[in-house]
């Protein structure tokens, strides 16, 4: 869907909004420019939430791989 930033007016295409899935319904968002500007504060919850999910999924890759490679090790024949 696409967004529109309510204070430049500006579209931000498909990206979804600021919010998480509660805000995911509304159309009108607001840019990284508008955020910035405009609720400083706000864009720094904003980035600190990006930087937290971005470590979860490090997390949860590294975490993957090494599901991975322990069950490679668990299925490997036994060296008799
Ligand atoms: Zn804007």
């Amino acid at each position: 869907m696409l967004i529109r930033c309510a204070w430049c007016h500006t579209t931000t295409g498909n990206r979804p909004p600021y919010g998480g899935k509660h805000d995911a319904e509304i159309k009108n968002g607001i840019c990284d420019d508008c955020l910035t500007h405009y609720f400083p504060h706000e864009a720094e919850k904003v980035q600190k939430l990006k930087e937290a999910e971005e470590a979860a999924r490090a997390a949860y890759n590294k975490a993957t791989e090494a599901a991975k490679t322990a069950l490679n090790e668990v299925r490997k024949p036994a060296n008799h």
